[in-house]
């Protein structure tokens, strides 16, 4: 999934664990780049580049913080990463069908339990919550495009009730839809 710039920065800002791996963010003015989650002063927006790569962070001459270690993340081999990896990896692939934490550890092939568990401890948010975000950054998207009506959307990105997903819009944006589309067109 290609995450949007805005939603990049705005994972920054947040030092938003969640993103961490997903990409990188360098700052010019230091030389120096991090994960998202990193708890280093935020910059300035006009002073950052993403990477989805460390490699191309390296090659443009950014170290690796000191603090977060975004280089440490790959050359150690974690097998809870690669189960995290993989979870995000369906959910963004496959987010409208109907997951339940059921069926998603049924395909990972680990308890319900431990799945929800080791997903939360590592994301600090539950699988069910990575779900929904990446649903609404496509209903998000949709909805900028404006060639579907809310409730076309609701259901394309795999809600099954127009009223939950009003509900986690608001929740996630802080707009209704209809708010969200005038906003940001
Ligand atoms: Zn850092």
């Amino acid at each position: 999934m290609k995450i949007q710039r805005e939603t990049m920065w705005e994972a920054v800002v947040q030092c938003n664990a969640m993103y961490d791996g997903c990409f990188y963010y360098a700052v010019k003015t230091t030389g120096i780049f991090c994960r998202p989650s990193c708890k280093s002063k935020t910059p300035k927006q006009e002073n950052v580049e993403f990477f989805f790569h460390i490699a191309e962070a390296l090659q443009k001459g950014y170290r690796p913080c000191k603090r977060c270690r975004p280089d440490l993340d790959q050359s150690t081999y974690d097998p809870n990463h690669e189960v995290i990896q993989k979870v995000q990896h369906i959910l963004e692939n496959e987010y409208d069908k109907p997951w339940t934490l059921q069926t998603l550890s049924k395909r990972i092939g680990m308890s319900s339990y431990h799945l929800q568990r080791l997903f939360k401890n590592k994301t600090g948010i539950s699988p069910k919550q990575y779900l929904y975000h990446i649903r609404i950054e496509q209903a998000k998207r949709l909805l900028l495009q404006g060639e579907k009506n809310n409730t076309e959307i609701c259901f394309l990105v795999g809600f099954n009730d127009t009223a939950h997903f009003y509900h986690v819009f608001r929740k996630l944006t802080g707009f209704s839809p209809l708010a969200f589309k005038h906003q940001h067109s």
